[in-house]
C-alpha cells in the first residue's frame, strides 16, 4: 500500500511490524526489553517516514502537483512564423516546437503526441492537411485543437479548413492575438478543471485541516458541515468526489452514501469515507453501502491526495466509458441531451452565439441490413462515426442518437456553414466503397436536418426542429441536407412517414 501513495519505506516498515506481531502471538513470554525496543524504534520510524514528502517517481502525476508543459507544434517553411508565434506560446507556459516540413511533422507525430498543432496550410513537401489527417488518425488525436494558417483569399475558406479537420483557419498576415486567445481557450478546454472535492465533515477544525491539503493539490473544495444540506450542496457544487465523515450529527455517513447511491447521477461518483475506526468492522460497512475506498483519521496529507488523485483518475475514466457507446466511441443519448442542455444555457447567457442541432438518419437502412446482414449494417454506422469524429472538430459535439441515428451538436458556426460543412460530409460519405463479404462493394447515403437555436426555443423545441428538418430532408428525396430555413415546422407529421 505505502509504496503505491510514494512511501516505499513505510511498506517496508509495516512489514517488519507484522513479523514482529507474529512473533509475538506466536511466542509463549510476555514482551521482551528487545521486543519493546524494536517496536519503539519502528514506530519511530515509520512516525519519521510519513513526515517526508512521498518519492516523487510515485507520487508523479498522481497527486496532481505536477503538471506537464503544454506542447504546441508549429509547422511552417516560413521561419518568421516560428520566430514571432514560438515566443507567444512560451509566454503563456507552454512549449513551442517549430518545424518547417511536412516530413518532420510526421517523426514529430510518431513520437508523441502534441497537446496542440498550428500548421501552414501549404507545405514546402506537401499540404498541412495531410499532417492533420497523421494526427487525427493517432489513439486521442481527434482531441488536439488544430490551428491552419492561410493566404488571405485564398483557396482555402474557413469550411474548408474545418472539413479537413482543423479547429480554426487563419488568414495571412494572421492576427497573432487573436490565435493566441482561441489557443488558450481549446487548450483550457481540453485540460480537464480542478477537480471539485466535497467534504461532508462535522468537525470545524477537521473540515479546515482537510481544505487545506486538498487546496494545496490544487483542488476546489466546499464543506458540508450539516448533513440535512448534503443534497443541496450536492447539486449546487456537482463535486467530482466525496469526502465522507461516518460519525454526522443526527445521521451517519453511511446512510448519506446510500442515499446517493439510489441516484444514478451519482452511481460513478467516488465517496471516501474518513473515520476514526479503524477496525475491519468499518472497512466491510462503507464498501456495503457504496463506499469506495476508507481513511483512517489521523489523515496523512501526502497519503489524501494521493488516494482523492488516483479515485478521480478512474473517475473520470468511468465516465468516459459510460458517456460513449460501445460501437462507434461517440457520445451516448444520455451525455448527448446533457451537452445539449449546456448549450443551451449558454445561449440563455450570451443570446449572439450560434449553436446548431443536426440530425442524421440513414437513408434506407433497413435494406442495408437486409441485404448484407446487420453486422455489416454496424460496420456501416462505425465508417459514418470515423468520417464524422475526422471530419469535425474537437469542440463540435458528436453522438450516436438511436440505432442508426447521430447527432451533431455545433457551436460558433452560422447556419450556412453548417449546412455547407455537413453537405462535403455527406459528399465523401456516398463516395466510401462499403464492403461485405462475398458480395460486391456498396455505398450508402444520409439525410441530415439542422436546426439552428433561437433565443425563445426550448430545448425540445429545438430538437424537434432538427426533427422536423430531417423529414423534410426525406420527404424530399432523402440523400440531401436540409436546414430550418429551407423547412418551415411541420405541424402535422404523421408517424410511418420516412425517417
Ligand atoms: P429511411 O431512409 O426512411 O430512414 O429508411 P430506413 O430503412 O433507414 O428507416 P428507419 O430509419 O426507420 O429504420 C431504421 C432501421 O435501421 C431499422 C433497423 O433495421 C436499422 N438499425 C437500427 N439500429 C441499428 C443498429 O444498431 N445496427 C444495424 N445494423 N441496424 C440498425
Ligand atoms: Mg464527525
Ligand atoms: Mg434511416
Ligand atoms: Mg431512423
Amino acid at each position: 500500500m505505502g509504496t503505491s501513495f510514494g512511501f516505499p519505506q513505510v511498506t517496508a516498515l509495516a512489514k517488519e511490524g507484522e513479523l514482529e506481531c507474529l512473533a509475538i502471538l506466536h511466542g509463549e513470554s510476555s514482551l521482551s526489553a528487545t521486543e519493546i525496543e524494536n517496536w519503539t524504534r519502528l514506530v519511530g520510524a515509520l512516525a519519521h517516514e510519513l513526515s517526508q514528502p512521498p518519492t516523487p517517481s510515485a507520487a508523479a502525476g498522481r497527486t496532481g502537483m505536477v503538471t506537464r508543459i503544454p506542447e504546441v507544434l508549429l509547422v511552417s517553411a516560413d521561419p518568421a512564423v516560428a520566430a514571432t508565434l514560438a515566443p507567444l506560446i512560451e509566454q503563456e507556459g507552454h512549449a513551442a516546437r517549430p518545424l518547417a516540413t511536412r516530413a518532420e511533422a510526421s517523426q514529430a507525430l510518431g513520437q508523441s503526441l502534441p497537446d496542440a498543432l498550428i500548421v501552414d496550410a501549404a507545405l514546402e513537401d506537401g499540404s498541412g492537411y495531410d499532417v492533420i489527417d497523421r494526427l487525427r488518425a493517432l489513439p486521442g488525436g481527434e482531441a488536439v485543437p488544430v490551428f491552419v494558417l492561410g493566404p488571405r483569399g485564398g483557396f482555402l475558406d474557413k469550411v474548408e479548413a474545418i472539413h479537413g479537420g482543423a479547429d480554426g483557419f487563419f488568414e495571412k498576415p494572421v492576427d497573432w492575438k487573436a490565435l493566441m486567445r482561441r489557443l488558450q481557450h481549446l487548450l483550457d478546454a481540453s485540460q480537464s478543471h480542478a477537480a471539485r472535492i466535497l467534504s461532508v465533515e462535522d468537525d470545524p477544525q477537521q473540515a479546515s485541516y482537510l481544505k487545506s491539503i486538498l487546496e494545496s493539490g490544487g483542488y476546489e473544495v466546499a464543506v458540508c458541515a450539516d448533513p440535512k444540506r448534503f443534497e443541496t450542496v450536492l447539486g449546487e457544487f456537482r463535486p467530482d468526489l466525496v469526502l465522507m465523515d461516518i460519525l454526522l450529527p443526527g445521521i451517519s455517513g453511511y446512510d448519506l452514501v446510500r442515499y446517493l447511491r439510489q441516484d444514478e447521477r451519482h452511481a460513478a461518483l467516488p465517496v471516501l469515507f474518513l473515520t476514526t475506526e479503524s477496525q475491519m468492522q468499518s472497512r466491510f460497512r462503507s464498501a456495503q453501502v457504496g463506499g469506495d475506498d476508507h481513511l483512517t483519521k489521523p489523515i496523512v496529507p501526502p497519503v489524501l491526495l494521493s488516494v482523492v488523485a488516483s479515485r478521480l483518475e478512474r473517475a473520470r475514466f468511468l465516465k468516459n466509458l459510460l458517456n460513449r457507446d460501445g460501437l462507434t466511441r461517440l457520445f451516448t443519448h444520455t451525455a448527448l441531451i446533457e451537452r445539449a442542455q449546456a448549450l443551451h444555457a449558454q445561449k440563455g447567457r450570451d443570446a449572439s452565439r450560434h449553436f446548431a442541432w443536426v440530425m442524421i438518419d440513414l437513408d434506407h437502412f433497413k435494406s442495408v441490413n437486409d441485404r448484407f446482414g446487420h453486422p455489416v449494417g454496424d460496420r456501416v454506422l462505425a465508417t459514418l462515426a470515423a468520417l464524422l469524429r475526422r471530419r469535425l472538430r474537437q469542440s463540435d459535439t458528436i453522438g450516436r442518437y438511436g440505432g442508426e441515428e447521430f447527432v451533431v451538436l455545433f457551436e460558433g458556426l452560422p447556419e450556412p456553414d453548417v449546412v455547407h460543412l455537413m453537405g462535403r460530409v455527406l459528399a465523401e460519405f456516398r463516395e466510401i466503397d462499403l464492403e461485405a463479404p462475398g458480395k460486391p462493394s456498396f455505398r450508402a447515403t444520409f439525410s441530415a436536418g439542422v436546426a439552428m437555436l433561437t433565443d425563445e426555443m426550448t430545448l425540445d423545441g429545438w430538437k424537434k426542429a432538427a426533427d422536423d428538418a430531417l423529414y423534410a430532408a426525406k420527404a424530399a428525396g432523402r440523400n440531401r441536407i436540409t436546414s430550418t430555413a429551407d423547412a418551415p415546422a411541420i405541424s402535422d407529421r404523421r408517424r410511418g412517414g420516412p425517417g
